[in-house]
């Protein structure tokens, strides 16, 4: 059995945590590894790192920051699929999959490439005779990254690039359902030629978490993962007078209009419901077709496409969709589907028959793709953020009526609108309140270069992540205003001075 540790100031570092947790293979249900919950000593040894590497590295020219960053883009080009391996042994999402997130982590580390250009400050001559003013955007200093289970890669990209990009140092708590990629990537940061101390990981749970939050060195915390904690986090870490930004839970819907390309909006359900087995914060859980007629052509067309799902392990390549995180998750889900169908629910396609016979994977945590019809929105289905491939149908007769359903919901990640009517698309981006909408896309997750985040129970802070958002978020702004003697005689000026 191995025990996975953490890396602090350019090394690996053996946990000295009593508390251990086993780190599960989701497609065979063994586990061979498990991990070292952090105690709050051990944090304070990584954020003590952090703070001593800082000065030195937000003094560093940006551009060389950046190449350093480059180094490691090509590092993630050259060896993702490495990365993509490690993290489906721990999560259980196919391997393309995988490697599908490592390119999306990857491009927000092409994005923090260009931060010499985003710190370039705004300069204003002759603000009043003779006076000049400048502001500079500078690092905050050492910022935590707190994550989830279902992007090991892709989320701490979202975050630690910008920051590091920035001139700030950084401390990644991984989930620890999944704590090998973090290491990983560690370790192709040091090999790329950052400094020792600059990016350090932490394993651990909520005492680890806790430790962060409460320690004075740490200015800024970035959080993904279920809504409870990132409130927990938010009002925890902003008492203590740190930044935090704190994306949530989803439940997203996309509302299918009678003018629909129904095949498309079909096909683009299958993948957005049960892709990744549904543990995607941008997975589409809930259909809302306007109409019985849509409702029920809509269904004829999905049953086959459910039924026929490759359901299997990372290393098989044929799989479509791989196995739960966890045989708790997998009772949750299953639990969920018994709860629609006691509340009334009709289960269209029933995942929990679903038994896995490849040979070795049998204990592998897996269920099949659901599909629950005449879904309302008094169901725990409905209200409750299920993640996994279950897939609700909420039927309504008109546009206003699909909107309201989206609108009564407290969660606001994602959402998506088919539809060939441009009017309806107008009005339901313009109108819809929820952060990423997707026209007829139905997992609209932000490039790099924009932006990533919820509104409503989705989100906790002011800063949504990645793109300029996320170099908003760490760096703050410096105003210097100007004046150089030129020989010109200056009187004691004792009111607000104007231009006049
Ligand atoms: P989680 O909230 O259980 O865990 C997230 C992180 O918080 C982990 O690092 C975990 O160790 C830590 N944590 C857990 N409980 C804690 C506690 N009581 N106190 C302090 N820290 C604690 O989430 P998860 O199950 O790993 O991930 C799934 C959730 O993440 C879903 O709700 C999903 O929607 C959400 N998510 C959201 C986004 C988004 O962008 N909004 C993206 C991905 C995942």
């Amino acid at each position: 059995m191995t025990t996975i540790g953490n890396y602090i100031a350019g090394s690996y570092v053996a946990g000295t945590s009593s508390r251990t947790v086993p780190v599960m293979n989701p497609a065979t249900g063994d586990s061979e590894k498990d991990v070292a919950l952090s105690t709050a000593k051990e944090v304070n040894v990584a954020v003590a790192a952090a703070k001593e590497a800082w000065p030195a590295w937000s003094k560093t020219p940006a551009l060389r920051r950046a190449r350093i960053l480059d180094k490691f883009k090509n590092i993630l080009w050259e060896r993702g699929e490495e990365l993509a391996a490690i993290l489906s042994s721990e999560h259980g999402k196919t391997q393309d999959d995988a490697l599908g997130e490592v390119t999306r982590g990857l491009e927000v580390v092409e994005f923090a490439i260009g931060a010499p250009h985003f710190l370039k400050g705004e300069f204003s001559e002759n603000v009043g005779s003779s006076v000049d003013s400048h502001n500079i955007r500078q690092s905050l200093g050492v910022c935590a990254g707190i994550t989830p289970f279902n992007f090991p890669a892709m989320v701490p990209m979202w975050m630690f690039p910008i920051a590091l990009a920035t001139g700030n140092t950084f401390i990644l708590k991984p989930s620890e359902r999944v704590p090998s990629s973090a290491l990983k990537m560690a370790e192709w940061l040091t090999e790329a030629g950052l400094p020792d101390g600059v990016f350090n990981v932490v394993q651990g749970d909520k005492e680890a978490v806790d430790a962060l939050l409460a320690n004075p060195d740490v200015k800024a915390i970035s959080f993904v993962g279920s809504t409870p904690v990132a409130k927990y986090i938010y009002e925890t870490g902003t008492s203590n007078g740190k930044r935090v930004q704190a994306l949530g839970g989803a439940k997203n819907h996309a509302i299918i209009m009678p003018d629909a390309d129904l095949d498309m909006a079909a096909d683009a359900l299958m993948g957005a419901a049960y892709g990744s087995a549904g543990e995607r914060c941008m997975a589409i859980s809930v259909a809302v077709p306007v109409t019985d007629a849509v409702a029920d052509a809509l269904i004829a067309k999905l049953v086959p496409k459910i039924n026929a799902l490759k359901i299997g392990p990372s290393t098989d390549k044929a799989s479509e969709m791989g196995p739960l995180v966890t045989a708790q998750h997998l009772a949750k889900v299953s639990g969920y589907i018994d709860a629609g169908e006691a509340e009334g629910a009709k289960v269209v396609v029933d995942g929990r028959s679903f038994k896995q016979d490849k040979q070795g994977f049998e204990n592998g945590y897996y269920i099949g793709g659901t599909l629950l019809d005449n879904v309302t929105t008094d169901m725990s289905v409905w209200t409750d953020e299920i993640f996994g491939p279950v897939l609700s149908i909420v039927r309504r007769n008109s546009y206003q009526d699909a909107l309201d359903v989206v609108h009564k919901h407290d969660f606001a990640n994602g959402t998506a609108i088919f539809t060939r009517d441009g009017d309806t698309a107008r009005n339901f981006s313009q109108d819809v309140e929820v952060g990423m909408i997707g026209i007829n896309i139905p997992i609209p997750v932000p490039m790099a270069y924009h932006s990533f985040g919820g509104w409503k129970s989705s989100i906790f802070g002011d800063h949504h992540m990645h793109g300029m958002e996320g170099v908003r978020f760490y760096t703050r702004i410096k105003t210097t205003t100007s004046r150089w003697p030129s020989g010109q005689r200056t009187e004691p000026e004792f009111s607000m001075p104007t231009l006049g």
